[in-house]
């Protein structure tokens, strides 16, 4: 008895040393734990809930997860872009301990990289808890990514450097492949930088760098890359599904981009730049060959005179000549006056009247004659020398009508092609276009607006006796950006016409959403209508569809008497063709103009 008395009070001594002791224990842990400056966490596997998590969380995140909380608390923190890696790399966590960095968000919306390090606590029966610690390692994530910064990217433009430049297109080749694409690379040199440093001094030099690297990028499509070699020396990767060609129009783009000067501390420099292009696979398949035959490539471009470029491959070489020489051609053609416009009249069917004529544009090229507009408008686009062009013909045709106003002749309306281009390119510079969008003004749209309405100003015009044409693709391109700047216009009492109709893909019904005053039917529709029960259907249609809208028709390209019967039969509006008469110079239509008479005479006999 004694001894079990004996006993027990041993017994109960030892359990309340045991006790002082666990108390002890969770005592140290509490403090150690909660005086952690990392996040220390138990997770219970079988109740899903946190068993501990130190007040370290929320110090780092703002965010409060307590004792029972749910393992969805915790992920609330997680950054909405990793969750579904953290959820991922958790799954191998019962089989050993897991590390891994991923970001938090904390409750004031910052960001944070964490390191954390978890590892499965076992029993008998198996992994019961999860224990975890978390470090912010955000200093470090920034100083990598600095360092990362450094070594593939150039300090000066920012633009990345050659390393990345070398990778890039290794990269870019393995896919090509497989996946059958052309690749250009393009080299370029600035011409006579030395000049510009010797002249301006290193500081304005690198300036100009800077600058030049902007140019370049306007010049680019988003996923092609462009780099700093080193020096005054860029690279361009292009990847085109459809030969190399493109590549000749980018060089063409970034030439035209080269003519504004440049603004250095006040003083305006021009810049121009020798480029070297090379293709994969016709002139190497490694990253390293393609860039020295781009660079050979350029060395040809500096000896042929500079400001151009040249292709390693002889046969691009002597496609990329004929069409340089095009080009050249054409910018000079500005300046040295070799532009005219053709205008062609339309006549009213219900009154054999003339109502306005179109202007057509004529390249008169010395030794060559007149070069009809197909075969160099697309140049014009291509090179974004058509902005140029582009106002000139406005500005022509509005002082025309001018003159045949002054001269007696009368108010005569004018339509002038307009090219899509037009829209969507701006020349303005970037102080410009910033300060527009404040306002709210679309700026691309601005350049474009101001000059037509200058040129109707300056003529003392009425804006209705302009009218723009622009053909149905360049309006389907970008429809929803069109609506509004063809709104604009409409708004100032210019008219708007859709030419070429039919050629296109727009749905009838999609016309609704476009103000638009005049439909020109295209010249294809017109050439068979009289002997082609298709095309007759579809002209009569869209005739019936445009008035539904209340919209004018014009039929192009009316060269016979039986289609000339067939539209006025079906209500058209006004036709326009070799039937009445070509396109021809200013004088002649003036003459047509006043002794209109014997021009109408077939039209009239018809309706009298
Ligand atoms: P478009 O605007 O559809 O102009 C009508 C074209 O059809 C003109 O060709 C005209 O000469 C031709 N044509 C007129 N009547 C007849 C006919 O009865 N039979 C035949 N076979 N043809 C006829 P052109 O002058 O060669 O112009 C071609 C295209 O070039 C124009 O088509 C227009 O899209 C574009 N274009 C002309 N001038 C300019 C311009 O100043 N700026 C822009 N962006 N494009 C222009
Ligand atoms: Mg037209
Ligand atoms: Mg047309």
């Amino acid at each position: 008895m004694e001894n079990n008395t004996e006993l027990i009070a041993a017994l109960e001594n030892r359990l309340s040393e045991w006790n002082t002791s666990l108390c002890e224990t969770e005592e140290l842990f509490s403090q150690l734990a909660s005086n952690l400056p990392q996040v220390f966490w138990i997770w219970n596997i079988r109740d899903n809930a946190f068993h501990y998590i130190n007040p370290a969380w929320e110090k780092m995140t703002g965010r409060s997860v307590a004792r029972g909380d749910k393992l969805e608390k915790f992920f609330e923190a997680v950054h909405p872009d990793d969750v579904q890696r953290v959820i991922h790399e958790a799954d191998k966590l019962p089989h050993g301990g897991l590390d891994h960095d991923y970001r938090l968000l904390l409750s004031d919306n910052t960001v944070r990289w964490v390191h954390s390090r978890t590892f499965p606590v076992k029993d008998s029966t198996g992994v019961y808890q999860i224990v975890g610690i978390m470090d912010d390692i955000t200093h470090r994530k920034d100083a990598e990514r600095r360092l990362q910064q450094l070594a593939h990217y150039d300090a000066l433009t920012s633009l990345p450097n050659r390393t990345l430049f070398y990778e890039s297109l290794r990269k870019i080749i393995k896919q090509a492949e497989t996946t059958q694409r052309i690749i250009s690379v393009l080299f370029l040199d600035i011409d006579n930088f030395k000049n510009i440093n010797d002249t301006f001094g290193h500081a304005l030099g690198d300036e100009l760098l800077r600058q030049f690297s902007l140019r370049l990028l306007e010049c680019l499509r988003i996923r092609d890359m462009i780099a700093r070699l080193g020096g005054d020396e860029f690279g361009c990767i292009l990847i085109t599904p459809d030969g190399s060609s493109d590549a000749g129009v980018v060089a063409s783009k970034i030439r035209e981009a080269l003519r504004r000067p440049f603004a250095l501390q006040g003083h305006q420099v021009h810049v121009t730049a020798s480029i070297g292009i090379s293709v994969y696979p016709t002139d190497s398949l490694d990253a390293d060959t393609l860039v020295k035959n781009g660079d050979t490539a350029m060395y040809r471009s500096k000896k042929a005179g500079r400001d151009t470029y040249r292709f390693f491959t002889s046969e691009m070489n002597a496609w990329a000549i004929k069409r340089l020489d095009q080009e050249n051609a054409l910018r000079k053609a500005l300046d040295r006056n070799e532009f005219v416009l053709h205008y062609q009249p339309k006549m009213e069917l219900s009154r054999g009247r003339i109502t306005g004529v179109e202007a057509l544009i004529r390249w008169n090229r010395p030794g060559q004659g007149f070069v009809p507009p197909l075969e160099f408008i697309s140049i014009l686009e291509q090179t974004g020398l058509i902005n140029r062009v582009g106002a000139w013909v406005i500005d022509s045709a509005c002082r025309q009508i001018a003159e045949w106003r002054n001269s007696g002749i009368g108010e005569i309306p004018i339509s002038v092609n307009v090219s899509g281009r037009q829209f969507s390119h701006s020349t303005l510079n970037r102080d410009v276009i910033r300060a527009t969008q404040e306002n709210g003004v679309d700026p691309e749209m601005l350049e474009f607006e101001l000059q037509t309405e200058r040129a109707l100003r300056e003529n003392s015009i009425d804006f209705d006796l302009l009218e723009l044409e622009l053909t149905e693709s360049s309006l389907m391109t970008h429809a929803k950006k069109t609506i509004g700047i063809l709104r604009r216009l409409k708004a100032l009492g210019i008219r708007i016409s859709i030419d070429d109709f039919g050629t296109g893909y727009s749905s009838l019904a999609y016309l609704k959403r476009f103000p638009i005053d005049v439909l020109k039917i295209d010249r294809s529709f017109i050439r068979d209508i009289t002997t082609n029960p298709a095309d007759a259907a579809i002209t009569t249609a869209i005739i019936g569809m445009a008035h539904s809208l209340d919209v004018k028709v014009v039929a192009e390209g009316v060269e016979t008497v039986e289609q000339f019967n067939f539209l006025r039969l079906q209500g058209c509006d006004e036709i326009q063709g070799y039937y009445l008469a070509r396109p021809l110079p200013a004088i002649e239509i003036s003459r047509l103009l006043l002794g209109g008479s014997k021009l109408l005479k077939p039209a009239q006999s018809l309706i009298s």
